[in-house]
């Protein structure tokens, strides 16, 4: 990888992926599963110089990047063992009938890779959402070839991990194209390859406004291609009276640190809480007040995120009707990040979008509701979110399932009694959300089904046996689920 890659380079690199992706394409599922294993293998024989690096670059603890680094290796792991024993990407057989009138032909489905995929990280997660993280690996497990397109926040721990990434196709025998990392100075030679003609799919995790950019890019090309951005999420937690009154003060340490978890500086951030402007706020709200102004104030990831977060926190604490109700002082506001609640009426949240837009840090605006019915209309004005969360005691849940609709219309995961910022690598995950938290809303970043973006369907109709892909073969070498004539078995045929 070399630094600011020029364009005639980026070029080059696509024509390697496209023929690396031609030979990958011809790995079966238990291939490719091998092979992530060792990706697996050698993200874990890392040493120090990683994290430590990743620490230079970041300014995240070192407790954190170490649970970062693990759970990036278990992404390829998991998706690994999905490919394998799960019938992630399903495979359907239905056989011939050729008694029937007119006879029924033998047709047998199967996913390939798209082609070559390019990946633009996050700089919040800078393993597990970067240059070796989910996006790329779900396109390998897919049967894809990868370029990443390096975040300049984190240039040194991207080659690191670019590294890991090459000695496992080195040591498996694969294309080396099939990985690779380019620098870029700025926006253009990342545009260029999500224009470039060979490029069939873009995954990306940020800004919202980097992720629509890229996908009117990709939607505007000769030939669309899809753009998989998870982007930016309020997370509103929508707090009831009955749990209010009962646990004022715990609902208010437990959003305290999740608010501040982080420098605030997760996607899945809870920076809107709905609360009832009833009896019991004033606990809540006295509660939060002094937990905030003890968070210790800490660096961000890096100045440019310090500045936007100082910059975009202030336009919304100018908004008519919203008031500060705890800042913990700013001393470095250059580099670090001060945790910041302030609080704003239904009425006013409701006249003006402007306060719902995400304030990327530890900063959270309480919007207090005096009706159910205002409640609702809060949730209905809602974007589309990642997360939303309902803080309620049983009964209430029970009478409030309109409101669970409303949430679970505008988000991709809906949590009860609990808090959003943890996202955990797992089968039933979604990760994802309606626009703006990201561009498709159907498929999910984080977990196995992640792979199913970058895969597409392909069914093979009359095939002689030999000539059909592992997969579909009447005796399934392979050994995985499939579903033969509507039943999911491993019996071969
Ligand atoms: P970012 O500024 O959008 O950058 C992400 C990547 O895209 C970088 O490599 C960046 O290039 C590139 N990029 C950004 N705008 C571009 C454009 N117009 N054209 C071409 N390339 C572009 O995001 P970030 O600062 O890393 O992350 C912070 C944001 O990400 C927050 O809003 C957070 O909520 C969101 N986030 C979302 C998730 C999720 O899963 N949904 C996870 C983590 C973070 P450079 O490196 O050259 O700047």
């Amino acid at each position: 990888m070399n630094e600011n890659t020029p364009i005639p380079e980026i070029n080059q690199l696509v024509i390697q992926a496209q023929e690396a992706f031609l030979v990958f394409k011809q790995a079966n599922a238990k291939q490719r599963a091998d092979f992530m294993h060792r990706v697996a293998d050698e993200i874990e024989a890392l040493g120090p110089e990683l994290i430590a690096t990743a620490q230079s670059e970041t300014n995240l603890p070192e407790a954190r990047l170490n649970g970062e680094k693990a759970r990036t290796a278990f992404q390829w792991r998991s998706y690994a063992d999905a490919l394998t024993n799960s019938n992630i990407l399903p495979v359907q057989i239905d056989t011939s009938n050729p008694d029937r009138t007119p006879p029924k032909p033998d047709i047998r489905k199967t996913y390939v890779g798209v082609g070559v995929v390019v990946v633009f990280g996050a700089s919040n997660f800078p393993f597990a959402f970067s240059t070796a993280g989910g996006d790329t690996a779900s396109a390998i497990a897919a049967g894809c070839s990868v370029i990443f397109k390096s975040h300049s926040g984190h240039p040194e721990t991207s080659k690191i991990m670019a590294g890991a990434i090459e000695r496992a196709i080195q040591k498996t025998g694969l294309p080396s194209n099939l990985f690779a990392a380019i620098a870029t100075d700025g926006v253009v030679g990342g545009q260029h390859l999500v224009k470039h003609h060979l490029v069939k799919a873009v995954g990306f995790t940020g800004s919202t406004q980097g992720g629509r950019a890229l996908f009117d890019i990709a939607s505007q090309r000769p030939e669309p291609i899809p753009v998989f951005a998870e982007m930016g999420s309020v997370n509103p937690v929508v707090l009831l009276p009955e749990r209010l009154a009962a646990a004022a003060e715990e609902v208010a340490n437990q959003y305290a640190q999740s608010l501040t978890l982080g420098v605030g500086q997760f996607c899945t951030n809870p920076g809107i809480f709905i609360a009832p402007n009833d009896r019991a706020l004033p606990r809540f709200l006295t509660t939060l007040q002094a937990q905030i102004t003890q968070a210790p104030s800490a660096p961000m990831l890096h100045s440019g995120i310090a500045a936007s977060y100082h910059k975009n926190k202030a336009d919304l604490l100018a908004q008519d009707g919203v008031e500060v109700l705890a800042e913990v002082p700013a001393t470095t506001p250059e580099t670090h990040g001060n945790a910041t609640i302030a609080t704003v009426s239904a009425q006013a949240f409701l006249g003006n979008p402007k306060l719902s837009e995400e304030v990327f840090g530890p900063f959270g605006l309480i919007v207090t509701y005096d009706s159910p019915q205002e409640l609702l209309a809060i949730t209905q004005r809602l974007e589309g979110q990642l997360t939303a969360t309902l803080l309620a005691e049983p009964a209430e849940l029970a009478a409030n399932r309109e409101l669970v609709a409303a949430l679970a219309d505008k988000s991709g995961r809906v949590l009860f009694n609990g808090f959003p910022t943890g996202v955990e690598v797992c089968g039933a995950m979604q990760h994802g959300g309606p626009y703006p938290a990201a561009t498709d809303s159907r498929f999910t970043s984080v977990g196995p089904d992640a792979i199913k973006r970058f895969a597409r369907p392909v069914s093979y109709q009359n095939f002689p046996d030999e000539v059909l892909p592992d997969e579909l073969k009447n005796a399934n070498p392979l050994g995985i689920w499939r579903t033969v004539n509507g039943t999911l078995t491993k019996a071969g045929l």
